[in-house]
């Protein structure tokens, strides 16, 4: 069988040549243990941030060893109590074809619910980001006015569409007019904005948002964040999510100094990691279920098929190859 190690730390942009694909025995089970497939792979934007040394939330990911990620696997051999084989488990797991776990940490997924993949997208880690991001921090109020950066993607995608569940006028920001024009007819925005054919971001937030900003769910940082900061309105909320225009970044670049912003107005700015909300999965993910189930909300996925593909699905989240969640299919 086949896994996917880190073979060099990246510096900038990541490239295939930092993943190397090792050849190594079919593991065997014991008593108290099940051998799992991968089925469907998440690759996400932080792992970038897992490819670097240093101290994080995280640990980073070692040289020449397995990377990890969301998965959802198939039990094709178990002598682990609860588990039969047919059954689909969820959880952060090896980058390899088979694994053999304990059981620790996975929790059991029903494909008859929801698509098995659906477990790494809107009702998994992406899903519960967008969802306990937006109304624990940004607490959007009917009639609000939301803007959204990364709107297209898996996290972006949600925002904006629980946003307008909410009541509030929406705008998002995304880097393809295919994408713009999907934002709108697909997920109800108001507006949208390509951020990449856009001369001033400050601007198009001003026309876009006349009445100025009250939350901005924040996934990208750098310049588009810098034009949305000038139109906020007085308590508003900014949520930072993610900076995808900086994890590749060598240097830090300078951008406009926040403070006189966030004093003028009374602006709370937050940064958080979903797993600071756990207490409320329990109670997130059956609505957004049912949100799902009602048809409120759509679920875009991209599903790139073979374990072979798995660096290049995670190279192409810096490319904004995506729409909604990025699934690499296994079998
Ligand atoms: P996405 O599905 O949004 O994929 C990444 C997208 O980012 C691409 O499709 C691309 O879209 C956009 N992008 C890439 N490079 C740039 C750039 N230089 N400037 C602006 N946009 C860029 O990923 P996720 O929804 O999974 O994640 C979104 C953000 O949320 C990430 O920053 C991620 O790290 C963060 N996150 C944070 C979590 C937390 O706990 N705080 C949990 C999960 C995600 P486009 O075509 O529009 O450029």
């Amino acid at each position: 069988m086949k896994s996917i190690h880190l073979n060099k730390r990246p510096v900038g942009i990541p490239q295939l040549s930092d993943f190397k694909f090792v050849n190594e025995e079919k593991p065997q089970i014991a008593a108290g243990e099940m051998l799992i497939k991968a089925t469907y792979l998440s690759v996400d934007p932080y792992l970038r941030g897992r490819m670097n040394e240093g101290k994080s939330y995280i640990e980073p990911f070692e040289l020449n060893k397995a990377m990890s990620s969301g998965m959802v696997a198939e039990v094709v051999e178990s002598k682990l109590e609860g588990f039969s084989k047919g059954d689909y488990v969820s959880g952060m797991l090896k980058w390899t074809e088979y694994q053999v776990s304990n059981g620790e940490g996975l929790m059991k997924v029903d494909g008859s619910k929801a698509p098995l993949s659906a477990y790494l997208g809107i009702l998994g880690m992406t899903g519960l980001t967008a969802y306990l991001g937006l109304t624990e921090i940004g607490k959007p109020k009917a009639g609000e006015t939301v803007v959204v950066s990364g709107a297209a993607g898996a996290v972006g995608s949600v925002v904006g569409q629980i946003a307008k569940l909410l009541g509030c006028r929406v705008v998002g920001i995304a880097g393809t007019d295919e994408k713009v024009s999907q934002l709108k007819a697909e997920y109800g925005f108001d507006e949208a904005i390509n951020y990449k054919t856009t001369e001033s971001m400050s601007q198009a937030i001003a026309d876009a948002c006349p009445e100025g900003v009250d939350v901005y769910f924040d996934n990208v940082g750098g310049e588009v964040s810098d034009g949305v900061m000038v139109n906020v309105n007085r308590f508003a909320r900014i949520v930072v999510c993610g900076a995808i225009s900086l994890y590749n970044a060598t240097s830090m670049p300078m951008g406009p100094r926040v403070q006189p912003i966030l004093i003028k107005n009374s602006v709370l700015m937050q940064g958080f990691i979903i797993f600071n909300f756990m207490e409320k999965f329990g109670e997130a993910i059956p609505q957004l279920a049912q949100w799902l189930k009602e048809g409120k909300l759509t679920s875009t996925e991209t599903v790139v098929e073979g374990f072979e593909n798995i660096p290049q699905a995670f190279l192409d989240l810096f490319e904004g190859k995506n729409k909604g969640k990025m699934i690499v299919k296994i079998y």
